[in-house]
């Protein structure tokens, strides 16, 4: 599944149009700076974005008492790194493990941590992701490419704007040794939804 599916271009146009003439109606009563909308659009476009979280991730995999930290308080420890604000004023974060996978949906809407992911995936708001990965998780995440071992529990953790997650996939093998940053970029915004595992390292070289 990729960010287009289930949304139509004529469908994502005509948003694109009534958000065209909400913001002109908005500039031209004064209620907005145009300059300010474009500082806020260009940050998501190229600050804040899901390497935030990776970053997050990855040193839950390096450091024990990051990790700790995060589990326990996931709103302080995604601050010591500067992302937070809105969005992401209260944070939760799900640790992968053999035994149990985690996956994150809001069934009302679309509520998404935007620090630590940026703005969400169009199917992230498609009406059949929000309701059928609560009915049938394992067949979703398999269209994801995603196939879990049968005794691999899933929980399914429902996203509202009171409290968005999340998820620490697990730290994928062959990767000793590497640092924060080559073990962020093994980490991608689907694997921090839950509709994805970290990528395996190309040139990872067996555990001696
Ligand atoms: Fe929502």
């Amino acid at each position: 599944m990729d960010d287009k599916s289930g949304h139509s271009h004529s469908e994502l146009s005509d948003v694109a149009l009534r958000v065209r003439a909400l913001e002109t109606l908005l500039v031209d009563k004064g209620y907005v700076d145009p300059a300010a909308l474009d500082a806020i659009v260009e940050s998501y476009e190229t600050r804040i974005g899901p390497r935030n979280g990776a970053r997050v991730v990855a040193r839950a995999w390096t450091d024990p008492k990051f990790r700790e930290r995060l589990l326990a308080n996931a709103t302080s420890a995604i601050a010591e790194f500067g992302f937070g604000g809105r969005q992401g004023e209260h944070m939760a974060a799900l640790e992968n493990t053999r035994r149990r996978h985690n996956l994150v949906v809001c069934t009302l809407c679309s509520c998404y941590p935007w620090p630590v992911l940026g703005l969400p995936p169009v199917w992230y708001k498609s009406p059949a992701y929000r309701s059928r990965a609560v009915l049938d998780p394992r067949a979703v995440l398999a269209e994801f490419g995603l196939n879990l071992a049968a005794d691999t529990e899933i929980r399914v953790w429902d996203s509202t704007a009171e409290l968005r997650y999340i998820v620490v996939p697990m730290r994928p093998e062959y990767t000793d040794g590497f640092d924060e940053e080559q073990l962020a970029a093994l980490v991608t915004r689907d694997s921090m939804i839950g509709v994805g595992l970290a990528l395996s390292p190309t040139n990872g070289s067996p555990k001696s």
